[in-house]
C-alpha cells in the first residue's frame, strides 16, 4: 500500500512539472515579437488567372509579377510566403477578415477600396483597355454605348462600365479568361480589362485585337488590413529597398520584356 501511494505521489508530481513546462512554453511563444508577422508566415491572396501578374504555370505553381514581388518582400522580412488562390471579388473581404495578410492581384488603388483596406506604396501601373473582334464596328471608347460589355466581376473595369453604360449593358465573369472566351463566342461585343492581361488573352485567342484608345490609367498596390500598420510599414520599407536595388524593374522586365 505504502509503495503504491509513493508511486502515485511521484506521478502526480511529474504531471505538475509537465504542465508547468507546457505553460512556460505557451507563454514564451505568445510573447515573442514575431506574433505580429503571423508566426513568420506571410499569407498572400490573389486570383491566379491574370497573366502576367499571376497565373498557374505548367508545374501547377502560382507565378507572375505579383507572386515574385511578394516572395522578394517576404524574403527581406524573413517570412515564409504562402499564396492562396481565390476569386478577385473575395480578396478585399479576405484581407478585412484576416484570412489573408495581404492581397496582390494587379489590384488598382481607388477610394472605394480605401474605405475597407489600406494600400501599400504602388509598384506598377495598369491601363484599362477594350478588346474587340478584329472586324468589330467598335473603333473607339465612344462606340461602347449600347453595346454588351464583358468584364471581370468586382474590378475597376466593371465599376467604370456599369456607371458609364448601365448594368444592363455589362456582363460579369469570374475572371478575364471567361470574359474573353465569351467575346470569342460572340456572347459579348467587347471586354474591358487591364492591358497586360489583355495582351496575353489576345495572343491566346485568334481574331481579337485591343483598341488603341485607353479607358483609364491606374496604379497597382498591395491591400493590407487597416489595423495592420506594422505589416504596411514593413512591406513598404522592403518594397522601397527592392525598387532601389532594381529588383522590381527586373521582375517586371522578366514578365513584360520591353520592346527593342
Ligand atoms: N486592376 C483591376 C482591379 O483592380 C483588375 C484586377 C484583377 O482582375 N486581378 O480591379
Amino acid at each position: 500500500m505504502k509503495k503504491f501511494t509513493k508511486i502515485i505521489c511521484l506521478l502526480a508530481a511529474l504531471c505538475i512539472c509537465l504542465t508547468c513546462a507546457a505553460c512556460g512554453n505557451a507563454k514564451t511563444e505568445s510573447g515573442t515579437p514575431s506574433s505580429a508577422d503571423s508566426g513568420k508566415k506571410l499569407v498572400m491572396g490573389t486570383n491566379a488567372a491574370f497573366p502576367p501578374y499571376e497565373f498557374v504555370d505548367d508545374n501547377n505553381n502560382i507565378v507572375g509579377i505579383d507572386a515574385e514581388i511578394a516572395k522578394a518582400v517576404a524574403d527581406k522580412l524573413g517570412m515564409e510566403l504562402e499564396i492562396k488562390d481565390m476569386e478577385f471579388d473575395s480578396l478585399i473581404t479576405a484581407v478585412k477578415s484576416g484570412s489573408i495578410d495581404i492581397a496582390l492581384a494587379g489590384m488598382t488603388v481607388n477610394d472605394e477600396r480605401k474605405e475597407s483596406v489600406d494600400f501599400s506604396d504602388t509598384y506598377a501601373t495598369g491601363v484599362q483597355v477594350v478588346i474587340v473582334p478584329e472586324n468589330s464596328s467598335i473603333k473607339t471608347i465612344d462606340d461602347l454605348e449600347g453595346k454588351k460589355i464583358g468584364v471581370q466581376a468586382g474590378t475597376t473595369g466593371d465599376n467604370y462600365c456599369t456607371s458609364d453604360y448601365g448594368q444592363d449593358h455589362v456582363k460579369q465573369f469570374t475572371n478575364g479568361a471567361l470574359a474573353v472566351a465569351a467575346l470569342a463566342n460572340g456572347q459579348v461585343d467587347c471586354v474591358v480589362i487591364d492591358n497586360e492581361p489583355a495582351k496575353n488573352f489576345v495572343k491566346a485567342n485568334k481574331g481579337l485585337k485591343i483598341l488603341e484608345t485607353e479607358y483609364a490609367n491606374e496604379d497597382y498596390a498591395a491591400a493590407i488590413a487597416k489595423d495592420n500598420k506594422d505589416l504596411q510599414e514593413k512591406f513598404n520599407k522592403a518594397l522601397k529597398e527592392l525598387k532601389d536595388e532594381g529588383k522590381i524593374a527586373e521582375i517586371i522586365e522578366k514578365y513584360i520584356p520591353s520592346e527593342q
